[in-house]
């Protein structure tokens, strides 16, 4: 080993390569540490029930070793992210260590201001906090875990990467709702998206696969997770998500509504007497595919389809019907479509939604082959037929790389 400070080697050995990628929820602190010189991930971890007594942490070195369990009160963030950064020097992966290049976290809602990844600044904090009244339940969990890592590591920089800052292309027409603009302008009342960090990802990716330029290749990316969205990329710009104000707008989803006439909320006060909270638990966790038939697991739901069990079959089918029309609609505005990609747990995993969504789709120039639909794989793949006037890709989503590839590029050049 060469101790010449001027040489390729000390530098390339002396360099900070590892980027943190933090996503802290309400109850919850998510962790990767990855090495941006091949990538590759060197520890994963999750801290859940957070404040609760049964809180429970799960670290994976991913480089040799066990995973580890603990289990047992944490009491807060802070002391969440202290145990994971314990974990971590275990493995001698440490906070403190002169190879950690940054922080990058996830953040939720960054407004219109921030249609980039930003270096958090208390200017960028006191922003992120001005946006709480529209995103509530997200970034106050945000905050509190970007405080907390700066107090761990007030030396290093810390970057949050925005899940709308890829909608923020969205032209004005797509963004506004119909409504008073006076009203919307005060209370910031507009479409933002979500999920944008897998849209980036995913739609560049598809570009990849189809050996293509982002800039040439129109995308509609459906990310199907327990959360669900669909955006209309035109070469690598975002004109049209299906999220709105909140993650709530769009598709059907394991336990949101997704889409309803927005009445049906005076009519649950007035005629139901229910109260402004109930409506928001009713419409955002007891409804989707559990509100239809019980069940938010696709799995479990194609196993009761398949034994001809007929709410589980509606749910199925009210998640395909609301899908198709997305599909349909953002061909409409795209004009031409070069691809549509399936990601997240649904979309990478789910054969029969890949098949049954793009059935009868044809005159769309959309087509699945059912062999190459039936593979299962990690890969970014085709499933649609060699002769396709559409490609139909599965590429797998990997927000937790986007974000440390941003946050690395952010703060090493
Ligand atoms: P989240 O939105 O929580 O990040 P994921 O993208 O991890 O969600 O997706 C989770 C969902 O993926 C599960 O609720 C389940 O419905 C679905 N899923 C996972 N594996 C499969 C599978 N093999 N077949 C069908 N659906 C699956």
């Amino acid at each position: 080993m060469t101790t010449d400070p001027t040489s390729e080697g000390f530098r390339s050995m002396n360099d900070a390569h590892r980027v943190l990628v933090l996503n802290s929820g309400s109850s919850s602190v998510k962790y990767q540490l990855l090495d941006m010189r091949d990538r590759s991930r060197l520890a994963t971890g999750l801290v859940e029930r957070i404040g609760e007594s049964s809180s429970r942490l799960v670290h994976t070195p991913l480089k040799g070793g066990e995973p580890r369990e603990r289990t047992g009160r944490i009491a807060d963030h802070e002391e969440a992210l202290k145990a994971a950064a314990g974990e971590l020097a275990a493995d001698g992966l440490g906070l403190d260590s002169p190879e950690l290049a940054a922080i990058g976290h996830r953040v939720v809602h960054g407004g219109l201001k921030f249609s980039e990844p930003t270096v958090i600044t208390d200017e960028v904090l006191e922003e992120i906090e001005r946006l709480v009244p529209v995103a509530p339940l997200h970034n106050p969990a945000n905050i509190t875990g970007i405080r907390t890592a700066q107090a761990l590591r007030p030396d290093l920089p810390q970057v949050a990467v925005f899940d709308t800052a890829f909608h923020t292309t969205m032209p004005e027409y797509a963004a506004r709702y119909a409504i008073d603009v006076r009203t919307a302008d005060a209370h910031r009342i507009r479409r933002y998206g979500f999920h944008g960090t897998s849209h980036a990802y995913v739609s560049r990716r598809t570009a990849e696969l189809l050996g293509r330029p982002v800039a040439d290749v129109n995308v509609i990316v459906l990310h199907l997770g327990n959360g669900a969205s669909a955006s209309a990329v035109a070469g690598g710009r975002c004109v049209e998500t299906s999220m709105g104000l909140t993650p709530l707008e769009g598709l059907v989803m394991g336990t949101r509504s997704g889409d309803i006439d927005p009445a049906v909320t005076f009519h649950l006060k007035r005629v139901a007497g229910m109260s402004t909270d109930e409506i928001d638990v009713l419409l955002n966790k007891r409804s989707g595919l559990v509100g239809l038939c019980g069940d938010n697991d696709m799995r479990e739901i194609r196993r009761r389809v398949d034994e001809g069990d007929e709410r589980a079959t509606l749910a199925f089918d009210v998640y395909i019907h609301r899908l198709k029309k997305y599909i349909g609609a953002y061909a409409a505005v795209l004009g031409r479509v070069d691809a549509v990609t399936f990601t997240a747990g649904v979309g990478e995993n789910s054969a029969p939604v890949r098949e049954a969504a793009l059935a009868g789709l044809e005159g769309f120039g959309l087509a699945v082959d059912a062999d190459r639909n039936a593979v299962r794989s990690g890969e970014p793949r085709l499933i649609s037929p060699d002769d396709a006037r559409v490609a139909v890709a599965v590429v797998p989503t990997d927000e937790e790389l986007e974000i440390a590839g941003q946050t690395f590029d952010l703060v090493h050049n």
